[in-house]
């Protein structure tokens, strides 16, 4: 039994009890499950858009036009429930070496508010926000 990793808490927050961390680990996982799901369920609809795509030769203009609006959204579907995946995926990762809770950008502390509501958060809020600024 090696000591436990202490995941980092913002200033003023209080330190984190084993409880807490279990719920997050708990939602972290379910997280990972749900968006893998998403994601399988996005590209198999996507795969499927394709398969109908190379048979719609002959097919009205319009009609194309409309399936290829549909496969566009189903493509940032599946990448958005993707990147979520492994966002969340990677997050449990760091929670399981220990090194959760700590920004990615800036090293501080994400805080323990933030990632009670985002388990999956990498970074805190002001690296987040800044980052999202410049996009
Ligand atoms: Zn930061």
């Amino acid at each position: 039994m090696g000591t436990k990793p202490v995941i980092p808490v913002a200033e003023g927050e209080e330190p984190w009890t084993a409880d807490e961390l279990a719920e997050v680990r708990d939602q972290l996982l379910e997280d990972v499950q749900a968006y893998e799901q998403k994601y399988l369920v996005a590209q198999a609809g996507l795969a499927e858009l394709l398969t109908e795509g190379a048979d719609a030769a002959g097919r009205d203009p319009a009609d194309v036009g409309s399936s290829n609006f549909e496969r566009d959204q189903e493509v940032s579907l599946a990448a958005n429930a993707r990147a979520m995946f492994e966002q969340s995926e990677l997050a449990l990762k760091l929670f399981d070496e220990g090194s959760y809770g700590i920004c990615e950008a800036c090293g501080g502390p994400i805080g323990k508010a933030r990632l009670q509501a985002v388990p999956r958060a990498t970074m805190c809020v002001g690296c987040k926000q800044r980052l999202e600024r410049r996009s």
